[in-house]
């Protein structure tokens, strides 16, 4: 068959050189010519007669031609390309597999043939095709069903790969990511493409050796800064998305948002927001993005916030995740005894200060650091029994009496939530149970009632850093991009004037 034949003999010689392009009309003869022999001697491998057809006779012709250069000056012909032409017209086989040496016989109509075999065929060969991830698939169900690889190829394929991180981004497939793959005229297999992350993925070739050689893939992605801007009308989500923002960007910022300010009491129609965010650009299209600082500027509230290391933090470099935990410990324990400077004493029942929140627990029981501090005394005596006293700076101590043992050491730096005691029922108690005490200025203060810093402070060399960055971020925040900021600003108060 024909066609069949012709890309046989194309594959096995590759042209080096380019070519100039073929005129159109001869290319359609030839596609004519091939299509109407396939209709004659059909084996059924209708994939390799549809290629015939539709890449187009004219490449082809060039991949012979190529193989067996044509001396464009002469009239000069290649028995190969002899053999060749004279299947197309009359239909039988010929074998272009093997390679002939050039021959001096002419062929009448030489100088058309030149023309149209002037093409360069070697990319239009390959193909790029894309698969995207369904839910129950498999790399091995994927590489059978579209690309046609057996369970030796794929397991070729995975064991190319340097390590088994790298074989996670084809053994742990996502649903929904697209796997871009490339194959040859006869459909096989000859790169796979997949991106771990819009950015980050990694290419395999196939080699004649069987294996596949492996690259990582990192795009280069450019950041792109926008500050949107919009006056809240309705819900504050709803006014945000109308400034343009994207619902994943609203999502971020009402939730850092939520952590200064109530929506529900405090958000009032009318009042001002700006968002300065940071989108990732490839190719011109957006992919993911970060919000860099956030203002709310409303009747009752007024908050800025500033993206540092991936946390929001206030202008002053104050973080919002509490840094300071109300209980020194997980779980609930009930309150025994509260602070009260004029409580009777329960062993000697003279008016005695408690200076502590008391909380029954059984002994054993994990006593966790509050906040990040210093330990600066383990300790006993017969009152308190077993002691420690941690300095979280700002002012802060704590103390803990009547552990059965410390788990820190004097000295001893810790992270809030980190184990410090077991708590027991040393020194003069009726019963196990955490005495605590939180001192601020070296006065004890009612743990449950103290106002507690609310946030991680900055210092140092990182709030310098911090403060710099805060305070580009907020001069972008007052030049909005977005063209439907004054827009919106329009509407709103137009609806304030109905009294919504
Ligand atoms: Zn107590």
């Amino acid at each position: 068959m024909v066609s069949v034949l012709g890309i046989h003999a194309y594959q096995q010689h590759r042209p080096q050189a380019p070519l100039q392009d073929a005129p159109h009309n001869t290319a359609d003869v030839a596609m004519n010519q091939v299509s109407d022999t396939d209709n004659e001697d059909d084996d059924g491998d209708s994939d390799d007669i549809h290629f015939a057809v539709d890449t187009a006779g004219a490449q082809l012709l060039t991949a012979l031609s190529h193989t067996d250069p044509i001396d464009t000056d002469s009239t000069t012909i290649s028995p190969f390309h002899q053999r060749f032409l004279s299947a197309l017209t009359t239909g039988n086989d010929a074998d272009f597999s093997d390679e002939l040496p050039y021959d001096d016989d002419a062929l009448g109509n030489q100088g058309a043939l030149d023309q149209e075999v002037a093409t360069e065929p070697s990319d239009d060969q390959l193909r790029w095709l894309s698969y995207t991830v369904q839910p129950g698939d498999s790399f091995g169900s994927i590489a059978a069903q579209s690309m046609g690889l057996d369970a030796v190829k794929v397991s070729n394929l995975l064991n190319s790969l340097p390590d088994n991180n790298t074989r996670r981004i084809l053994t742990q497939l996502r649903i929904g990511m697209s796997i871009d793959y490339q194959v040859d005229a006869r459909n096989q297999l000859v790169s796979l493409r997949v991106m771990r992350t819009a950015r980050d993925g990694l290419l395999l070739t196939h080699e004649d050796s069987g294996r596949y050689a492996y690259t990582n893939i990192h795009r280069n992605v450019e950041p792109m800064q926008r500050t949107y801007a919009g006056t809240v009308n309705g819900s504050f989500g709803q006014s945000a998305q109308a400034s343009g923002l994207s619902s994943s960007e609203v999502t971020e910022i009402t939730r850092a948002l939520s952590r200064k300010l109530n929506f529900r009491a405090q958000a009032r129609a009318g009042d001002q927001f700006q968002a300065l965010i940071e989108a990732d650009t490839l190719d011109g299209k957006k992919l993911g993005s970060r919000v860099l600082a956030i203002q709310y500027k409303g009747a009752s509230s007024n908050v800025t916030l500033v993206r540092y290391n991936d946390s929001f933090y206030t202008p002053d470099g104050r973080g919002l995740d509490p840094s300071f935990n109300r209980f020194p410990f997980s779980g609930q324990h009930p309150v025994t005894s509260a602070f009260d400077l004029t409580r009777l004493h329960p062993v000697t029942h003279r008016v005695a200060p408690h200076h502590g929140t008391d909380f029954g627990m059984p002994t054993g029981t994990t006593i966790k650091s509050p906040s990040a501090g210093v330990v600066t005394q383990v300790a006993y005596n017969q009152y308190a029994g077993h002691y420690l006293v941690i300095d979280h700076g700002e002012g802060l101590k704590t103390r803990y009496l009547h552990l059965s043992r410390s788990l820190v050491r004097q000295g001893e730096r810790v992270n809030m939530g980190a184990p410090i005691a077991l708590s027991g029922s040393t020194g003069r108690v009726t019963g196990p149970h955490l005495h605590y005490e939180v001192l601020v200025s070296n006065r004890a203060v009612d743990p449950m009632r103290v106002k507690l810093p609310n946030g991680q402070q900055l210092s140092g060399a990182q709030l310098a850093s911090f403060k710099r960055q805060a305070q580009q971020f907020i001069a972008r925040l007052s030049s909005p991009d977005n063209d439907r900021a004054y827009a919106q600003n329009g509407n709103a108060s137009l609806q304030e004037g109905k009294g919504s």
